[in-house]
């Protein structure tokens, strides 16, 4: 730290991303990227935009708002994209909580959240999850707080049905509550057909997983305009051309190549039961996920054992060196000869451990 930086960041512990190795070298099942290329069309339609660089891109995004309206099904004035679904995480936490306005989430879920209560200092409460991993919806009805949910929770995958989400959102008409569906096309129903009816709702959506755009940085929040508005006010506050020309083009092909995604989603969910299956016939304890990835462990391996002997063998999955989750692994789910290299080279480990 340099002698210049800020006091007020004093307790700010920032928040580590999963290993983006250089080059091929690995399997790379620890970030939840998905195995397939983008969408044909969404290349194609951002190769276009290459000789118009030297031009700022259009801070209302009007093209990929007019595109998300038609195949999402929301109102123009009830979207706003952002620079991943982290920017509009962190846009969320500024523009909803404060000191009088504190902000929950459950004690284990994605990391990034307490990191965005600290950077902004805002008070947070953890709530603790049930001893597998499923949130207790009574602890979340009726509070003064703002609501911050994944669904499916990360690094879990458990998700909530929509009408436990309805439950909360219906019982805390005064607080914004954040559903954060970063893997809400893996098989769960989205929130987002609540948002006609209350407008304390705040659904969170990524282009990084099962659209295939993780290096392009693109995400949206949908709910009721003036929630839309407010945090339209935070984005021309921060950064008003946030979404830069290629992404927006390659979001507008990927949401007209609603084909290919949902393909590509049907394969990834027949691979996680495929996959899911196989580590239980090894004798792992998977919890059952509805994302792109499962958290999976093993009664004879510890978790960070099996994490470096996985790595000795040129597979990378997610391992979080914390008390409740120590003993587990965070498994992308890739393609299915990635996952079937995943079987082979575990079935080694743990032939090796007898
Ligand atoms: N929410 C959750 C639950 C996540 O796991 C992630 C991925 N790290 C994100 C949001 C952010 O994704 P992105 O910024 O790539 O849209």
């Amino acid at each position: 730290m340099s002698r210049f930086f800020s006091g007020k960041f004093d307790a700010l512990t920032p928040y580590t991303p999963g290993e983006q190795p250089k080059g091929q070298t690995f399997i790379k099942l620890n970030t939840n990227e998905s195995p397939f290329p983008p969408a044909p069309l969404a290349q194609q339609y951002a190769k276009k935009e290459l000789d118009k660089l030297q031009l700022y891109s259009d801070p209302q995004c009007r093209d990929l708002v007019a595109m998300a309206a038609e195949k999402l099904g929301v109102g123009e004035d009830e979207i706003l994209f952002t620079n991943g679904s982290d920017e509009v995480l962190n846009f969320a936490f500024m523009a909803f909580c404060d000191a009088a306005h504190p902000v929950v989430f459950p004690d284990i879920t994605y990391g990034f959240y307490p990191v965005f209560a600290q950077l902004n200092g805002i008070p947070y409460r953890e709530i603790p999850l049930q001893e597998d991993f499923t949130i207790r919806v009574e602890d979340y009805l009726g509070l003064n707080e703002t609501i911050v949910i994944a669904n499916p929770n990360a690094p879990t995958g458990r998700y909530l049905p929509l009408s436990d989400i309805e439950r909360i959102v219906e019982s805390n008409p005064e607080s914004v509550v954040i559903i954060d569906e970063a893997y809400i096309d893996f098989g769960g129903e989205s929130a987002m057909s609540l948002i006609p009816k209350y407008d304390n709702l705040l659904v969170i959506q990524t282009f990084s997983k099962s659209r295939s755009m993780a290096g392009a940085r693109l995400g949206f929040g949908a709910g009721n305009k003036d929630l839309i508005r407010d945090l339209n006010t935070i984005k021309y506050s921060t950064n008003p051309y946030n979404v830069n020309r290629m992404t927006m083009a390659a979001g507008v092909g990927a949401l007209e190549a609603d084909g290919y995604f949902q393909v590509n989603c049907g394969k990834i969910m027949e691979t996680r039961d495929w996959t899911t299956k196989k580590l239980e016939e090894l004798g792992f304890e998977v919890i059952p996920s509805m994302a792109n990835f499962v958290f999976a462990k093993h009664p004879d391996v510890p978790g960070k054992g099996l994490y470096l002997a996985l790595r000795e063998k040129g597979i990378l999955v997610r391992h979080f060196d914390k008390p409740r989750l120590k003993d587990f692994n965070r498994i992308t789910i890739g393609s299915r000869e990635q996952m079937k290299a995943l079987i082979r080279a575990l079935k080694e480990i743990l032939e090796a451990e007898q």
